[in-house]
């Protein structure tokens, strides 16, 4: 065994590093997983802090004929927070994916501080927007890999300190090799809950200025939704958001409210706004709730 010990050594580190190359790998995919049609930009970098949106008459259709999303316009200014609701299929995963480029309008356009992000180089664009579902994609590689997305500017201090502030330093301490330890391969052991708030933890440190979040419509256990709610309120007090929200709690702190039907805004408007009036739609589904409405 002593024979044998330098070699398997020596494989176990060429397998991580192997890991790890796929890790990157598949990131980038995930960054350049795009049209062929979709031209890099030139242009500057996006501004720091809060991003404002904007959307210009857009319209897209993934058959270049049926409009999926329709003559959408939308403002929002830097720290905003827009609820996004509307039936499944109303369009609100492939604003999302307009937003981050995986696909441009046919016609209109779609602004982020002030630039059109068809002049934004994609990288820029996607480290600045961030895309947070229920399904938190888990790379090989290590936590702090995954929490990082391999920046090394972010320190071992800061990674543990918003885990902990996350509510995951119990987890954290569990883990046998800190943040060294491998999460892909006990990814699959991480509850909905733990995966949800490690894709929060991912938001805090690599501070992005917008976040588009689907929340999570299953139910979480009560101290994991405690721990959510925190992390949804400091999320949205730094930074500018777009909550495709499920529950009427993550509605109420929305600042400007849109109702999708087909593609088309049925509704928009200031969140206080259209509840006080009782001939809004929005009033009207708060008094049905989301879920039946929205289902
Ligand atoms: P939502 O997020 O509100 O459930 P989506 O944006 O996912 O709605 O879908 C809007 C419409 O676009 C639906 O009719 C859906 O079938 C269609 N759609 C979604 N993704 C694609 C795709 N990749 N190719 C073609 N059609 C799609």
């Amino acid at each position: 065994t002593e024979l044998l010990a330098k070699p398997i050594e020596k494989i176990r580190t060429q397998m991580e590093d192997l890991q790890k190359a796929d890790a990157s790998i598949s990131r980038i995919r995930e960054l350049f997983a795009i049209q062929s049609e979709i031209k890099d930009g030139t242009g500057t970098p996006l501004p720091e802090g809060p991003l404002s949106v904007e959307f210009r008459d857009v319209t897209f259709s993934y058959d270049g004929d049926q409009p999926t999303i329709e003559e959408l316009n939308l403002t929002l200014k830097p720290g905003e927070v827009l609820g996004l609701l509307g039936r499944t299929g109303s369009g609100k995963s492939t604003m999302a994916r307009l937003l981050l480029r995986f696909y441009d309008p046919q016609s209109g356009s779609i602004a982020l501080g002030g630039t059109d992000i068809r002049s934004c180089k994609l990288v820029d664009l996607r480290k600045r927007v961030a895309l947070v579902t229920q399904n938190i994609e888990i790379m090989q590689g290590t936590i702090r890999d995954n929490l990082t997305f391999y920046d090394n500017s972010i320190t071992d201090e800061q990674i543990i300190e918003v885990l902990k502030e996350l509510g995951l330093g119990a987890w954290y301490e569990a883990m046998p090799d800190g943040l060294n330890t491998g999460l892909a391969s006990g990814g699959g052991s991480l509850s909905a809950g733990e995966a949800q708030l490690l894709a929060f933890a991912r938001v805090f440190l690599t501070n992005p200025g917008l976040v588009i979040m689907d929340e999570a419509s299953s139910r979480l256990d009560p101290l994991t939704e405690q721990r959510m709610e925190k992390a949804v309120s400091k999320l949205l007090t730094e930074r500018s958001c777009i909550m495709i929200a499920h529950r009427l709690t993550t509605v109420q702190r929305a600042d400007h409210i849109l109702i999708l039907d087909n593609g088309r805004v049925l509704e928009s408007g200031k969140r206080e706004h259209l509840a006080a009036d009782p001939n809004s739609r929005f009033s009207q589904l708060l008094a049905t709730g989301l879920e039946e409405v929205l289902a």
